[in-house]
C-alpha cells in the first residue's frame, strides 16, 4: 500500500493536507505559506526526509527556503503532529493518517515501521500500548512525557516482492 507506484499518491497528500487545515482550524493554529509548503515536500513520497532534503524539493519548486524558515516550520508541524521525527534516520515524516493526534495528548505514545529495504515508513496504530506504556512506567514510579516506538523490518510491499531481511553477523568482542 505505501509503495509510491501501486497506490494513488495523490490521494494520499491530498488527504493529509486537508486533514492539517481541518485541524488547524478546530484548534486555532495557521497553516502558514511556509508550513504547508514543507508538509507538502515532506508529503511527495513516504519515505523519510531530512530537512536538507526538504529544502531541495521546494526549491525545486519555488525559491530555495532558508534552513531556519525549515526548521521553525517542522518546529511547528512535530509539536502538533501533522508530522513527525523518525531520530534513527534524522528525518521527518507527515502524518498521513490521523491516528487520534488531534485527541491524544503529546505524551500519547507513536510507533513506526520501518522498511530496512525500501526505506519507506509506516505510522501505525498505538491502540493499547497507551495503558501498556503507562503502566510500565508507573511500575518504576517514572512519569513519560513521550513514548517513540521503531520498529525496523520489511515493508509488506518488499515481502510480497520476495525480499528477505540483511543477516548482518558482526563480532562484538
Ligand atoms: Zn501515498
Ligand atoms: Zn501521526
Ligand atoms: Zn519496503
Amino acid at each position: 500500500m505505501l509503495d509510491d507506484s501501486d497506490h494513488d499518491h495523490q490521494v494520499c497528500r491530498s488527504r493529509a493536507v486537508a486533514r492539517a487545515e481541518e485541524r488547524c482550524r478546530d484548534e486555532g493554529l495557521r497553516l502558514t505559506e511556509q508550513r504547508r509548503q514543507v508538509l507538502e515536500a515532506m508529503l511527495e513520497s513516504h519515505a523519510p526526509v531530512s530537512a536538507y532534503e526538504i529544502m531541495d524539493r521546494i526549491a525545486g519548486k519555488t525559491r530555495r527556503p532558508s534552513p531556519i524558515s525549515v526548521y521553525r516550520a517542522l518546529d511547528f508541524l512535530v509539536a502538533h503532529r501533522f508530522a513527525h521525527r523518525i531520530e534513527s534516520r534524522n528525518a521527518f515524516l507527515a502524518c498521513i493518517d490521523e491516528h487520534g493526534h488531534a485527541a491524544s495528548g503529546p505524551e500519547a505514545p507513536l510507533v513506526f515501521l520501518l522498511c530496512e529495504n525500501c526505506g519507506s515508513a509506516t505510522e501505525a496504530e498505538p491502540a493499547e500500548l497507551g495503558g501498556l506504556l503507562a503502566g510500565i512506567a508507573a511500575a518504576e514510579g517514572f512519569s513519560p512525557s513521550a513514548s517513540v516506538l521503531e520498529v525496523r523490518g520489511l515493508c509488506a510491499a518488499c515481502r510480497s516482492a520476495g525480499h528477505h531481511h540483511h543477516v548482518h553477523s558482526h563480532s562484538h568482542s
